[in-house]
């Protein structure tokens, strides 16, 4: 499959079909924390979220996936196609799209998230890359299209996403958070998690405190779920950009997208501090939270 991909992406870029923008990234540290700004002044000319919305008032018809451009697929499944970023930041940026459609901003199924992992491990083993996998939900995610879409990107070289470094929580029932991040975010440790149902339960684990936080502050449930082989992590959202730098799963991470040197400069000033403005404040814990029960904690 990882074959597939990186000769499609190249056969793409060359007929015009895949358009595959130039940046410079920048690695920084924020608060001891792995960061990369990436700079994508041509990046402007992706058709934004307005302009797909403009064209329909069916989400249905405003999928590009229905079906899916033929030079963009990488794999069909019997639920899911395999299918190329036509915008591409990064390359070998591929997505898990949903053969019929499924909304963007309902929680992904078990079946959704087996078929996720699964990817994400082929694409592991068989690159001898490690990737990250993304789904942006809600308005105020960053997401563009409501067709449900997970995505796929290779971790840049010697990268280390701060949760990997992040304490478990304290006790087996509550995510995990990192003190050195400002923003509000729910850590899910998977243990090599390979069954169905327990995937679901880590996601329900992660994506509960993100229902919890939206539901507190009376907004909309807006979040990002970034994972690994190791872990899933949920922020809630409250915003989807700011100073005009739209910010989605990848920024939670540390990977931020700048188009002009003047973003970049905001980017490079606010760092994580960004994730903050467009979330939610990282609280920590309340001595004597003990349980979660229908994503409220109980005390
Ligand atoms: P999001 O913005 O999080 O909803 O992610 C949607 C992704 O799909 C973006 O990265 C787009 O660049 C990408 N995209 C948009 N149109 C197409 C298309 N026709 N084929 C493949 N990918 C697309």
């Amino acid at each position: 499959m990882y074959g597939a991909i990186e000769s499609r992406f190249a056969d793409a870029v060359k007929s015009g079909n895949l358009i595959f923008t130039q940046t410079t990234q920048i690695p920084a540290k924020y608060n001891g924390v792995d960061v990369i700004y990436t700079l994508a002044p041509a990046l402007a000319k992706k058709p934004g979220k307005a302009e797909v919305e403009k064209n329909s008032s069916d989400p249905a018809q405003k999928s590009p996936w229905l079906p899916p451009q033929e030079d963009l697929i990488i794999e069909k499944q019997e639920k899911y196609t395999v299918v190329l970023n036509k915008f591409a930041v990064a390359k070998y940026h591929f997505l898990l799209v949903t053969n019929e459609f499924e909304k963007q901003t309902k929680p992904l199924s078990p079946g959704d998230l087996r078929a996720a992992f699964d990817l994400l491990k082929k694409a592991n083993s068989e690159s001898g890359k490690r990737h990250i996998g993304f789904y942006n939900s809600g308005t105020n995610s960053g997401a563009s299209i409501p067709h449900r879409h997970v995505q796929f990107l290779t971790l840049p070289d010697s990268f280390v996403p701060f949760p990997d470094q992040t304490p478990r929580a304290r006790k087996a029932n509550m995510p995990a958070s990192d003190t050195r991040v400002p923003f509000a975010h729910f850590i899910a440790h998977l243990d090599n998690t390979d069954d169905e149902e327990l995937l679901a339960d880590k996601y329900m684990l992660a994506l509960s405190r993100a229902i919890t936080t939206c539901a507190r502050h009376q907004v909309p449930l807006s979040y990002n779920l970034v994972f690994t082989e190791q872990w899933m992590m949920a922020t809630p959202r409250f915003q989807d950009k700011v100073n005009d730098i739209s910010i989605n799963s990848l920024g939670t991470i540390g990977l931020i997208l700048a188009k002009s040197d003047e973003q970049l400069k905001y980017v490079e000033k606010h760092g994580l501090g960004l994730l903050e403005e467009l979330g939610f404040a990282n609280v920590p814990e309340p001595e004597g939270a003990t349980e979660i029960d229908d994503g409220y904690i109980k005390y």
